[in-house]
C-alpha cells in the first residue's frame, strides 16, 4: 500500500536507537525526508548513514542534542523545509520506588516526556494546518492503560500528555485542517531500554535478569517481546494520508498483555 506521504518531511525525536529510529526507518521506506535527533553524537551519524543507504532518495539531516532544550528543539524544526509529521519521542524516566524520587527526578520526567513533546507540538501544529497536512504522533507507554508500580514517574508524567493531547486534537482548528494527533502506547518491545528496565527489576528484586524476563514474557499472551518493526509499521501508517479520519487516540501495541476489554 502506498502511504501517500512521498516527498513530505518528518521530525523524528529521540532517533538513534530502538523505537524512534525504527519509526524513522519505516518513513524513510516510504521516501519521507527525516530530521533525526538524539544526544549522542556517534550513534546519530551511525543512525543517519543507514539512513541514507537505505533510501539514497531521501534527505537525512541530524541535529544532536537533548529534546528538553528549547534551542534544540528549535533547531529540529529549523532544519526542514517544514515540518509535515512529527514523531515526539524521549528517554523514559528510570524505574525506582516512590518514596525514593526527587522533586528534581519528578521535574525532569515532566520536562523530558510531557513538557518537550507539548513545546515541539506547539511549534509546528498551527503551520500544518495553515497546509491542510500534519501528522503528530507520541510515543508514550503501555503503562498510560496499565500502570506498574516502578514506572510510576513514567505513567504520571505521560498521563499528563495524554490528557493533554486528548483535547487538543479535537479542536477544530487541527482536526478540521487534516492535522491529526494519535498516541502509541508500547508494550514490551525489544530496545536497549526493555533491557534495561529488565535489568534494574532484577537488580531491585535478587532474581537474575532471565528470570525477570521469562516472568515478563509469561505476561504476554503473544509470549514475545514486540519488534521495533512492527511499532513502526503502525506509526508510519498513522502518518499516512489514508490514516486521515483517525485522531486524538491511544493505539495498544503489545502482543496482547493488556487484559482489558476496551
Ligand atoms: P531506547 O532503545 O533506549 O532508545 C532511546 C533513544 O532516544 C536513543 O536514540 C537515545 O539516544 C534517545 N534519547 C533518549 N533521551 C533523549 C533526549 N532527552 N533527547 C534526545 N534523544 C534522547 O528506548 P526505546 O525502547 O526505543 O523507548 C522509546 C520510548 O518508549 C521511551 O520513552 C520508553 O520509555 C518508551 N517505552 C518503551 C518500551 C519498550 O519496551 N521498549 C515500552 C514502553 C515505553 P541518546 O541516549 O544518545 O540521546
Amino acid at each position: 500500500m502506498d502511504l501517500g506521504i512521498r516527498g513530505k518531511w518528518a521530525v523524528v525525536c529521540a532517533a538513534s536507537k530502538g523505537l524512534g529510529y525504527s519509526c524513522a526507518q519505516a518513513l524513510a521506506d516510504e521516501g519521507v525526508n527525516i530530521v533525526i535527533n538524539a544526544r549522542g553524537a556517534v550513534d546519530l551519524q551511525a543512525a543517519t548513514q543507514r539512513l541514507k543507504q537505505r533510501n539514497p532518495e531521501v534527505e537525512v539531516i541530524s541535529v544532536i542534542g537533548d529534546i528538553t532544550d528549547p534551542s534544540i528543539r528549535q533547531s529540529l524544526v529549523d532544519a526542514a523545509p517544514q515540518v509535515d509529521i512529527l514523531i515526539n519521542n524521549a528517554g523514559g524516566p528510570k524505574p525506582g520506588n516512590f518514596r525514593e524520587w526527587t522533586g528534581d527526578e519528578w521535574r525532569s520526567a515532566i520536562d523530558t516526556n510531557m513538557l518537550a513533546p507539548i513545546e515541539l507540538i506547539k511549534l509546528v501544529i498551527d503551520a500544518m494546518a495553515s497546509r491542510g497536512f500534519g501528522r503528530i504522533i507520541n510515543i508514550t507507554s503501555g503503562a498510560v492503560k496499565s500502570p506498574l508500580d516502578a514506572l510510576g514517574l513514567s505513567t504520571s508524567v505521560r498521563c499528563g500528555l495524554t490528557g493533554f493531547v486528548a483535547g487538543l486534537a479535537r479542536q477544530k482548528d487541527f482536526a478540521a485542517k487534516n492535522t491529526t494527533i494519535n498516541n502509541i502506547l508500547p508494550g514490551a518491545f525489544k530496545t536497549q531500554r526493555l533491557e534495561h528496565t529488565l535489568q534494574a527489576t532484577a537488580e531491585r528484586s535478587g532474581k537474575t535478569f532471565d528470570a525477570v524476563a521469562g516472568n515478563r514474557l509469561a505476561s504476554i499472551p503473544m509470549g514475545r517481546f514486540g519488534d521495533p518493526a512492527e511499532f513502526a509499521a503502525l506509526c508510519a501508517f498513522l502518518c499516512s494520508h489514508q490514516a486521515a479520519y483517525m485522531t486524538g487516540q491511544n493505539l495498544l501495541i503489545d502482543g496482547g498483555a493488556y487484559p482489558g476489554i476496551f
